[in-house]
């Protein structure tokens, strides 16, 4: 072949390397049907696959930017944390590991807040990132969960929760499971306020977020074939020494047994979760928002008392613009 390489133009030579790669850059092969996608056509389906369904990871950006009315969406500053107050070691020392795992996502911690508009609501959305360390719930993360209730609080805004976690950060010990009744409390925070908090599992959600924040949801979505769970399936056949049920711990398995309500393909998660926020908020925080002063805020007020009446579809209207002045602009840039 030396000589046919020796003839090719190197234009020709590209397209023929890059096919011979093209199992790490062009393509990838769907861990449950083994069929080869193009990754161009995978991220144009939301990185579901064509063939099967099968949910894969999604990047926290492209979940977020898939969420959001045209993609616009403003990203919340996480608050600073004591960094590695333990001096945890174990084949690295946990600041390497952070320092690695901050490089290689290029975000401070396991969870990414952004507010933006879902459906025309005003939303605090918050997803853990499970590509940092498997979406571990350390102090940075509890902080951040804390930070995003107080937004949504102080916005007057539905709170979103994303799930992925392999549980608690070991290399945190305590102060890691200390994030468990705080963020209970944040959540706690948020519904007192009379804001609705949403939670969708995704693949997958275990440990001590199980335990908290991600049980805690006015309503539970989950992303079909999510694994949702305390301990893992291998664990507990171990413990109980028994056969688990077909399809144990997964989101439809789940669904039937009444701990999530609703699962729901990631296609239609906009438009679903879109629905249900601005059922929630017509009923509780649209009606009372701090309608800045404007031409319409009489007739808000005034339509607030008469829920149930006819006019329930001015009182949308009216609130939905009211709400769009509220702050928003900034995400829009
Ligand atoms: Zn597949």
């Amino acid at each position: 072949m030396n000589w046919l390489s020796d003839i090719t133009p190197p234009g020709i030579k590209k397209i023929f390397r890059n096919q011979s790669d093209s199992g790490d850059t062009l393509w990838t092969k769907c861990p449950a049907c083994s069929e080869m996608i193009f990754n161009r056509d995978l991220e144009a389906n939301l990185h579901v696959c064509p063939s099967c369904d099968h949910h894969m990871k999604i990047d926290v950006t492209e979940r977020l930017n898939a969420l959001f009315d045209d993609g616009k969406w403003k990203k919340i500053k996480l608050p600073e944390v004591a960094v590695d107050p333990l001096k945890f070691r174990d084949e690295k020392k946990y600041t390497d590991r952070l320092r690695e795992y901050r490089k290689k996502t290029g975000e401070e911690d396991a969870i990414v807040i952004g507010v933006g508009k879902v459906d025309g609501v005003t939303t605090v959305v918050a997803v853990q990132n499970f590509a940092f360390m498997g979406g571990s719930m350390g102090m940075g993360l509890g902080e951040g969960i804390i930070r995003a209730a107080e937004e949504a609080v102080s916005r007057k805004a539905p709170f979103v929760m994303f799930t992925a976690s392999g549980g608690a950060r070991m290399q945190e010990g305590i102060l890691s499971l200390m994030q468990m009744p705080r963020t209970t409390i944040a959540v706690q925070m948020v519904k007192e306020a009379g804001l609705p908090y949403v939670v969708v599992l995704t693949n997958p959600t275990t440990g001590g977020v199980t335990a908290s924040y991600a049980m805690l949801g006015d309503v539970h979505l989950a992303e079909p074939g999510a694994l949702i769970g305390f301990a893992g399936p291998r664990v507990i056949e171990q413990t109980i020494r028994e056969k688990l049920p077909e399809g144990f711990q997964r989101a439809e398995y789940l669904h039937d047994k009444g701990m999530v309500d609703m699962v729901v393909p990631r296609k239609e998660l906009r438009e679903t979760l879109g629905g249900l926020l601005r059922v929630f908020t017509r009923h509780g925080v649209k009606a009372k928002p701090a309608a800045k002063p404007e031409k319409k805020a009489d007739n808000e007020t005034s339509n607030v008392t008469s829920l149930p009446a006819p006019t329930a579809k001015a009182n949308d209207t009216v609130s939905k613009s009211g709400q769009d002045t509220d702050g928003l602009d900034k995400a829009a840039e």
